[in-house]
């Protein structure tokens, strides 16, 4: 052998050698680079005829020594066995052989690469051991340059699988085909990406050989090869169909419960007792106007968030629930960030360890301040209407009794002057009409009630003119408010419920003058706008808080003063707002507490698009 090809020999990673074919496969040569690979001189395996065989390692030589048989029935054979290195160490080695005949001995001689693949067994060990607690299958693939990489050991539950045997996988020599065909091309750019040291998960698709998909989950393990330019790929495979399908579920009911909780503004907490940590799903955060956490939330972060009030009261609710492990339901207050105050309904329950002992909470919190404030509309409304019925009873009966007073003395025969009767009568007169006025009301109020609108009856109306009108009445009947008036000179005729309008003006007058002072000065504006004819009537009176102002509208509304003095029955402003929009106007308020208010509405003219 020239010193090049000694040369060449001596640098390769493997070791050459040459053999005698059968007996106990004497060494008749070995590379120089047998050194480094197990720490021997060549000249020991080819002084000792006995010297590789004496090595191997107890468990294997049998199985090695059998299986070498198969070199002369196939002409080459590949094993793998443990070799007793110089250092005491058994090392992994990987033979490859094939049988020669030398033309000049003209002996049978076995020639053949000798390559130290113990890292790799260790791999697969680890791997083995793996696949025992977490895989399903181990593989061992390697690939060079460009090429994919080639299967060339496979190891566990290929079959119920993936539908075909170890066999099956090892003659295709590459797992690509079984990728389901939308997922190869990630799987391939996966693979070919993998550089040594990498440890990486993927998971796809594989089409069974009875043409099922399974997913699978692959986590791989790349290293340097033993040959030079070579990459090996340790690959542990799970089957993760029903985890998917599992975790796929999952997902839909916990879609379908975060819908639900987000259709029902309910949010969901879990609080680890012994570690004070609670978790707070996004609808949760959202209630308690939270910003994003990215923090756990403790116990103190929640109480910090009780409204003051209530405190005590959800300590106690706790407090309860933990000690009888008995479930939590509570509603309270709480207070936002901003200072907002929202009510909240709370229901938990608690979760106790083997010894009883409470660990967890789980539960849900559900916003109701909506609902709270239908309560106390509710609420609001029916004490409204019970107060109604007593302010209605009071204002039909001081009419009555005045009328039933007059009436009894006119029929006593009492000897009254003329004038006095007529006196009598005409107040009789006048209660009797302020009754069909109350009565009137009441009529309207039912029927819109019932859900009929007010029917208007049309004629041509000389608006201004009934403005005069009633403001001269109005001046005529005051005791001591002065009337001012600002009108548009000529006449203005509208199509309006003639009865209905005067009705709005009245109410508007007659509250001027109830809610204001007498003397203080009550004025009337009305002129054509855009559209519209508008109407104002301004005093100098009590005026209306903001809130008041939002209110005064409502059915049987009445804003409570010390003063009760100014008789009504909330009815007045619910059916002037009702009788405007009828006439497909609108009507408003400005008005300044202590100062006065001026009360406004405007009707469309004829022919203005509302
Ligand atoms: P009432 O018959 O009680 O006067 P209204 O519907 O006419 O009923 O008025 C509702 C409430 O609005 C009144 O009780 C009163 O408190 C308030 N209000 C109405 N007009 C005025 C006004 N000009 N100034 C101050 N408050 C008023």
């Amino acid at each position: 052998m020239d010193d090049f090809a000694r040369h060449l020999l001596a640098s390769s990673p493997a070791v050459v050698f040459v053999c005698k074919a059968g007996g106990d496969y004497g060494g008749l040569y070995v590379s120089e680079n047998i050194r480094e690979l197990i720490g021997y001189r060549p000249e020991e395996f080819l002084e000792d005829s006995g010297f590789w065989k004496d090595h191997l390692h107890p468990d294997d030589a049998e199985r090695v020594l059998a299986g070498l048989e198969a070199v002369f029935t196939e002409g080459r054979h590949v094993c793998e066995y443990r070799f007793l290195a110089r250092n005491g160490e058994y090392r992994w080695m990987r033979d490859e052989l094939r049988l020669v005949h030398n033309p000049v001995t003209g002996a049978d001689e076995l020639v053949g690469s000798w390559l130290d693949i113990t890292e790799r067994k260790e791999m697969e060990e680890d791997y083995r051991r793996l696949a025992g607690l977490t895989s399903d299958y181990v593989h061992y693939c390697t690939r060079r340059g460009a090429e994919p990489y080639r299967v060339k050991w496979v190891d566990g539950a290929v079959n119920p699988i993936s539908g075909y045997s170890i066999a099956d996988i090892l003659e295709m020599g590459c797992w690509l085909p079984l990728v389901h065909p939308d997922d190869r091309e990630r799987v391939s750019a996966y693979l070919l990406g993998l550089v040594p040291g990498d440890r990486k998960t993927i998971e796809f698709r594989i089409i069974t050989r009875n043409r099922q998909v399974r997913w699978v989950s692959e986590k791989s393990r790349c290293e340097v090869g033993a040959i030079p330019g070579e990459l090996v790929l340790l690959g542990a495979v799970t089957d993760v169909t029903e985890l998917k399908r599992a975790e796929r579920a999952l997902l839909d009911s916990e879609n379908f419960l975060r819908e639900a909780a987000q259709i029902a503004r309910l949010g969901r907490w879990r609080w680890n007792i012994v570690t004070d940590e609670g978790e707070w799903s996004t609808m949760t955060q959202e209630i308690f106007g939270l910003e994003l956490l990215d923090r756990k939330i403790t116990y103190a972060d929640f109480i910090a968030a009780v409204h003051p009030d209530d405190r005590g009261a959800v300590e106690t609710a706790l407090h309860n629930a933990l000690q009888n492990g008995s479930d939590y339901a509570i509603e309270h207050r709480i207070v936002l960030p901003n200072g907002t105050v929202r009510h909240v309904q709370e229901k938990a329950v608690v979760r106790c360890d083997v010894a009883g002992k409470p660990v967890r909470m789980v539960g849900t919190v559900l916003d109701v301040t909506e609902q709270k404030h239908v309560e106390t509309r509710l609420r609001d409304s029916d004490r409204t209407k019970s107060e109604f019925i007593a302010t209605a009873s009071h204002e039909l009966r001081t009419p009555v009794a005045i009328i039933q007073g007059y009436s009894e003395l006119l029929l006593g025969g009492g000897d009254f002057p003329p004038e006095q009767q007529r006196e009598f009568l005409s107040i009789i007169h006048d209660k009797a009409i302020a009754l069909e006025k109350i009565v009137d009301g009441l009529l309207d109020v039912s029927r819109i009630e019932s859900g009929r609108i007010l029917c208007l009856e049309f004629a041509a109306v000389d608006i201004v003119d009934e403005i005069r009108r009633l403001v001269a009445q109005f001046e005529k009947e005051s005791h001591g408010h002065r009337f001012s008036l600002e009108l548009p000179e000529a006449p203005l005729v509208m199509p309006l419920d003639r009865a209905k309008i005067v009705r709005v003006l009245e109410n508007l007058l007659s509250n001027a003058v109830k809610y204001s002072p007498p003397g203080s000065e009550v004025s009337v504006t009305a002129a054509v706008g855009e559209g519209c004819f508008q109407v104002g009537v301004a005093d100098r009176g009590v005026g209306l808080s903001p809130e008041n102002r939002e209110r005064v509208f409502d059915k049987f509304y009445r804003v409570e003063t010390a003063d009760t003095a100014a008789p009504g029955l909330g009815l007045g402003l619910y059916l002037v707002k009702k009788i405007v929009e009828a006439h497909r106007g609108r009507v408003w308020v400005e008005s300044t507490l202590g100062a006065g208010s001026s009360f406004y509405f405007c009707l469309p003219l004829p022919g203005a698009v509302p």
